[in-house]
């Protein structure tokens, strides 16, 4: 199950990528302003990063900052399609200058027509415009927000990232690898950076879909690809680095590549125990939260049965059956005893009988009265955050079996509530299981159930529990919550929303539904604080 926590520390990730890409944009432009050619080629005989392309970089890295909210507002999500569009048409303006010479204003000069930028006759490399292509396509294509089309930009961005390593590994041993083929000088390195920044950006910045979701898991799965991608993401950028700006008289390029190789296999094997230890520590936790829930789950299901109405009535019946069976059969011995001639004396044993079968059947009702009796909820002081955590921790495998991606955005500023926490459980578990057996309607891809806590107005607390089911349609809207209503045949009872309901309204709160068919429906309830 995707965890939020992890979710949300790799969507903020993404935004620090985007921000680093605008930074390294902003530096190399600086270094071009203030003629220190240390910050756009690091040293002097390597390839060097233009204006052009850092001017890019910040519009690249604008770009994904836009495209990473969930929800795109249209003018963002236009302003992302623009910036991408715009890094596209670069990138094929410098591929061209490659065969074609252009006007000058084209590429640079114009675009940056201040006279600070003194630019030099050499170009972006070949391999910078495909990089400024594909990457753009990249954002365009995630600013779509279609899940296959983000899945094909994560991919591909997790294929330049590879080939990356090639550009990064040529830094390490001084050989412009790029070179070696074309006979075309390579990418810069302030350039690699910058892409490789952007192409971490795009697999983070909607992790959630797709193959790269399993980073956010926080089974021991995602703990270690976690790692790996952690590992894979710094290693390759500091080889391209570090011996570049080591190497000096003492340290010699080969000391510098046995150095790197050292700390490389430590820090590999150190990560390995490492993550050993991780994981030891997640399997008994795990084993803890299985047997707490186990315990939970049996306390959840015993109240179930208490409330489930229909398992009442068909006990009275079997209850209240024997005595009144009994009453008829005294009844009819009497009739028997009267049309017989018998005389009244007779009659006495069997009317008594019947009185006592009579009151049986009216202690059975009692006593089932006393147990069907509304109980005020026991009311306990409780964080609202950890009692919805509790609640979907039990829905659990029924998610995991329809691959329904269960999302949470709970707001710090909810306060602890007095609240019958297994009751709430219950409501919660109630509608969140509802989604989720509405989801089978609809594709893989298009699945998932969104669990929200916020402060609607002062004084109330709000959870709001939306999937991307098939909708209520209207005329059963309005009965949903009533008794006995159900689209489940005979796997459904129709009990659970109008026992969430009585279980609400006990709390003082409301509950109620907004769907429009095909759009998903939206179960939202609110307590009193
Ligand atoms: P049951 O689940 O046993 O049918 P409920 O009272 O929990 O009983 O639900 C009543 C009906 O409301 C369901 O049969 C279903 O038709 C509808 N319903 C509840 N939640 C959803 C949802 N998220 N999407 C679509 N329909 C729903």
């Amino acid at each position: 199950m995707i965890n939020v926590q992890h979710l949300a520390f790799l969507h903020r990730l993404a935004n620090i990528m985007a921000l680093s890409v605008m930074l390294v944009g902003g530096i190399v432009l600086f270094g071009w302003g203030n003629h220190l050619p240390a910050l756009y080629r690091v040293n002097d005989n390597l390839p060097m990063m233009t204006p052009v392309a850092a001017f890019s970089f910040i519009f690249t890295g604008a770009a994904l900052f836009l495209v990473q909210p969930a929800k795109l507002s249209a003018l963002r999500r236009l302003a992302a399609q623009v910036l991408a569009f715009g890094g596209i048409a670069l990138g094929i303006l410098m591929l061209l200058s490659y065969w074609h010479p252009l006007p000058d204003q084209w590429l640079g000069r114009g675009l940056v027509s201040l006279q600070v930028f003194n630019l030099s006759p050499e170009k972006d490399s070949l391999q910078t415009a495909v990089a400024f292509i594909l990457t753009c396509t990249g954002l365009f294509l995630l600013s779509l927000q279609r899940p296959i089309l983000i899945s094909v930009a994560q991919w591909s961005a997790f294929i330049s990232l590879m080939l990356l390593v090639t550009v990064f590994f040529g830094f390490a041993h001084q050989e412009d690898m790029f070179a070696v083929f074309t006979h075309e000088r390579g990418m810069a390195l302030p350039t690699a950076t910058a892409f490789a920044l952007v192409g971490w950006g795009i697999i983070l910045a909607k992790v959630e879909n797709g193959f790269f979701s399993i980073m956010a898991h926080d089974a021991s799965s995602g703990l270690v690809v976690r790692w790996v991608m952690f590992l894979m993401a710094w290693f390759p950028p500091l080889l391209g680095w570090l011996p570049v700006l080591l190497v000096s008289d003492w340290l010699t390029h080969t000391r510098v590549e046995s150095l790197l190789a050292s700390v490389m296999v430590v820090a590999i094997v150190l990560t390995i125990i490492h993550l050993a230890y991780r994981l030891e520590r997640e399997e008994r936790l795990r084993t803890q939260a299985q047997e707490e829930a186990e315990q939970h789950q049996t306390e959840l299901s015993r109240m179930v049965n208490l409330n489930t109405m229909g398992e009442m009535a068909s006990g009275i019946a079997h209850e209240l059956n024997q005595p009144l069976a009994a009453v008829a059969n005294y009844a009819s011995a009497c009739q028997r005893l009267l049309s017989a001639g018998e005389d009244a004396q007779r009659l006495s044993e069997p009317l008594r009988a019947i009185q006592q079968q009579a009151l049986r059947a009216s202690e059975i009702i009692r006593r089932l009265r006393t147990l069907v009796r509304k109980q005020p909820p026991h009311k306990t002081h409780a964080c609202l955050e950890q009692v919805i955590h509790e609640a979907l921790h039990l829905t659990k495998s029924s998610s995991r079996k329809l691959n329904v991606p269960l999302l949470l955005e709970l707001d710090d500023a909810v306060p602890d509530i007095a609240i019958d926490t297994i009751q709430i459980q219950q409501v919660i578990l109630n509608i969140v299981q509802n989604a989720i057996d509405a989801m089978q309607a609809i594709p893989i891809q298009r699945r998932q159930v969104l669990v929200r806590s916020f402060v609607p107005a002062e004084g109330w607390v709000q959870v709001a529990i939306s999937d991307t089911g098939p909708g209520i349609a209207e005329e059963l809207k309005a009965r949903v919550f009533e008794a006995f209503v159900t689209t489940k045949g005979k796997h459904g009872m129709g009990i659970g929303l109008s026992l969430c309901r009585s279980i609400i309204e006990a709390h003082g709160g409301r509950l109620w539904v907004e769907s429009e068919p095909g759009q998903g429906a939206t179960f939202a309830f609110t307590l009193p604080v």
